[in-house]
Formats: structure tokens, sequence, C-alpha cells
């Protein structure tokens, strides 16, 4: 697992070279579409406060029973992401749980960026683990040893 040390002083945000991200497949707002998404998830400026605070409880309400809700904070964190609400939190709250944030690591199956809850995490998220135990169990199989 690579460790990197987040530099809150750059500006440039931890970048990490993704493939896919897995857990999006699993995202409660997934199949949405765009204008919807962009109605809900990124509500266009300027908004008055009761409009905006309207569209954050709307969206509030698609992430709280998301089964991929922290995965998709710690993705939002981990990249920087200051744009719509994800993971549960409109842009302003991510930044400053951002600046709490001192480890990212990447996932050792797809490369995303996560925060790191424990020094031994190696993966962004169950659906990551998952792929990874999936995959060893396949090569024991075919080694004859499963
Ligand atoms: S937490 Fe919210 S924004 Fe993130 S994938 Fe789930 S529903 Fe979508
Ligand atoms: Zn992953």
């Amino acid at each position: 697992m690579t460790l990197l040390v987040q530099n809150h002083a750059a500006s440039a945000p931890f970048a990490p070279a993704y493939d896919v991200q897995s857990w999006r497949d699993a995202a409660a707002c997934r199949g949405m579409s765009p204008e919807e998404s962009e109605r809900i998830f990124f509500p266009s400026d300027p908004l008055d406060g009761m409009e905006r605070q309207a569209m954050y409880d709307e969206a509030r309400s698609y992430c709280r029973p998301c089964p991929v809700v922290q995965e998709c904070l710690d993705d939002a964190i981990a990249t920087g992401d200051r744009v719509g609400f994800r993971g549960g939190l409109s842009p302003a709250l991510r930044i400053r749980r951002r600046a709490k944030v001192t480890l990212v690591g990447k996932c050792a199956e797809c490369g995303g960026g996560f925060v790191l809850r424990t020094s031994r995490s190696r993966f962004c998220s169950h659906v990551c683990a998952n792929r990874d135990h999936a995959r060893r169990v396949r090569v024991l199989r075919q080694k004859g040893m499963g």
C-alpha cells in the first residue's frame, strides 16, 4: 500500500490515477439522468440559501441510505473534489473535513485514493476487498487447492 502524506498547503489536490471506481456501481444515485443529477447534486449558482438548502436536503436523502456513502466521501476528500454534494456532505463541509485528513491511501485493487482509517487498510471499499478475495480464491482453485 502506498501512503501519501497530504499537503494541505499545496493547491494541487491529491489525484490518484484511476481506471475504475468499482464502488460506483452500487451508488444510490446511479442511473439518474444527467439533468436530474445536475439539479440535485450540482445546483447552479446563484441560488438563495433556502433553495440551496432544499437541494441539499434532497441530495442527502439519496446519500444517507447509499451503501457506498463512505467510499464516495473518501474519494471526494482524497481527490479534493470541491464541486457538488457528495458522500452526504456539501462542498463547504467536505473542505472542512479534508483539512483534518492527513493520510490518504491508494487502493491495492482499483488504485483509487481513499482516506485511511487504520494504517493497515489496503482497499478503498468492501467491493474492492471482495474482488481481491475472489481473485485469490480463483487462483487457489486453479491450483487445485480450493
Ligand atoms: S453518497 Fe450520495 S453522491 Fe455519493 S454515490 Fe451515494 S448517493 Fe451518490
Ligand atoms: Zn478500490
